[in-house]
């Protein structure tokens, strides 16, 4: 009951959404039967927000191993060319790798975005945390953002999300926006990160399955809006 009322305010903004069941379904039995891809030998990584909340919303793909975490604040592939190289050699001989990345957002009941009631918490906060930090300080006039080493990952983020600040505040949704603006960010980043590292994949297909997760309440099914499915081979990189 609670899932359908979710579920209504999920589709209000996101009309594509599929539960993170029906996504696993969907995409696995596409990668079976129309892209000939043992799901069995593959190796997950993922780019998602350290969040907590992201955990279940990875846990749907079960049946692959993984997950090599190449995510940090918002979703971006921090950990870079080491990280995706340290990847691309762990995957199976044979065998096939996915990368499942994209930015993350809350909802309540209440119909609000870019928030979400946390476990054992009473009152709905922040959510993507990173993002909605980003978007607060955008809209203090003389905020300009400086990468700070001790606070790399968020001012890295707000450094690359500050050139699209005006299109993000006009926004009708600055909250799905700034999320929007940042599934680019992450898109762009790793495939220019994989091409970059390409020989380092000594097997035939990577497949990409980008998108935005969508954060329910506790115990709810999340879920996710895809923006890329992609089956590449490594050839042709
Ligand atoms: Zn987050």
């Amino acid at each position: 009951m609670l899932q359908k009322k979710f579920e209504h305010v999920v589709l209000k903004h996101y009309p594509d959404a599929l539960d993170t069941r029906e996504t696993s379904i969907k995409y696995l039995g596409l990668l079976q039967n129309g892209h000939d891809i043992d799901v069995s030998n593959m190796l997950m990584a993922t780019s998602l927000c350290s969040d907590d909340i992201n955990i279940p919303s990875t846990s749907f793909f079960s049946v692959i191993w993984g997950p090599f975490f190449l995510g940090g604040l918002g979703g971006l592939p921090y950990t870079g060319l080491t990280g995706l190289t340290a990847f691309a050699h762990h995957v199976p001989d044979n065998g096939t790798a996915l990368i499942f990345y994209g930015p993350h957002i809350g909802v309540t009941l209440e119909n609000e975005v870019g928030k979400m009631y946390r476990p054992r918490q009473e009152k709905a906060g922040a959510c993507c945390g990173a993002l909605m930090l980003a978007l607060e300080r955008f809209k203090e006039d003389a905020y300009v953002p400086e990468i700070k080493p001790e606070d790399y990952q968020q001012s890295y983020l707000e450094s690359l999300l500050y050139p699209k600040k005006e299109e993000i505040l006009n926004d009708a949704s600055p909250e799905i926006k700034i999320t929007e603006c940042t599934f680019e960010l992450i898109d762009t980043m790793l495939h220019d990160h994989l091409k970059q590292v390409k020989n380092e994949f000594k097997i035939d297909k990577i497949v990409l399955l980008g998108g935005v997760v969508i954060n329910t309440d506790f115990g709810i099914d999340d879920y996710f809006s895809v923006r890329n499915f992609e089956v590449i081979r490594t050839r042709y990189l």
